[in-house]
């Protein structure tokens, strides 16, 4: 996809999420890996819901600047799981509400946060790791994701907000999405009487490439 178009595609799905309650104020943001090894970012500060084209940072491996307004404190983050993913083509983190609410309760299994009660958990997301609280742009939560990322693609930061990699963009945001709406149906489904109905071993099995 040539850069201006992938450019725009970013505005357009920035303003997406934002238009439906994904993302509020200047929370979440978005990257995308260009075919030269740079990567686009969404700048420090800025709202998804109004991004402008020209002005995304293009930034280095190394985080360095090449073009653009200053990167997202938080572009580490997503450059480490470049590094350490050569697959990996966009990264997508948001702050939208049942994933941070999920990410800042106590007593959670931090191997797969959910435990799987719809085929599109196993099939989209499973598993999501949580990964502990260190204050947001913290070189530590770079390293720990680097060191975490060939286990999974989607991570939960504790009492922050889910991260989920993709290989191209609108991927990443429709994994993002579908974590997004599984958060909501855990809170949901607590609400009701007598339990939830988990997917059995065997029906998670048959969900899975590989069983
Ligand atoms: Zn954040």
């Amino acid at each position: 996809m040539a850069e201006l178009h992938i450019r725009e595609h970013m505005v357009a799905l920035g303003a997406s999420l934002f238009a439906r309650g994904y993302s509020a104020g200047s929370g979440g943001n978005l990257s995308v890996r260009l075919d030269d090894g740079t990567f686009l970012t969404t700048p420090t500060n800025s709202c998804l819901g109004r991004l402008d084209a020209g002005r995304l940072s293009r930034i280095r491996l190394d985080g360095a600047l090449v073009s653009g307004d200053s990167p997202t404190k938080e572009s580490a983050f997503h450059l480490a799981l470049y590094r350490a993913k050569p697959d990996c083509g966009a990264v997508v983190h948001l702050h939208s509400t049942y994933a941070v609410a999920l990410s800042c309760l106590l007593g959670l299994d931090e191997q797969d946060v959910i435990r799987p009660f719809t085929p599109y958990y196993v099939m989209k997301i499973a598993p999501l790791p949580l990964l502990p609280y260190f204050k947001p742009g913290s070189p530590k939560l770079a390293e720990l994701l680097e060191a975490k990322a060939p286990t999974a693609k989607c991570f939960l930061l504790a009492n922050h907000g889910p991260v989920v990699t993709g290989k191209n963009l609108e991927d990443a945001v429709n994994v993002a999405e579908e974590l997004e709406e599984t958060a909501r149906l855990v809170f949901l489904l607590h609400q009701g009487q007598g339990g939830v109905r988990h997917l059995s071993g065997a029906e998670i099995r048959e969900l899975l490439p590989i069983h």
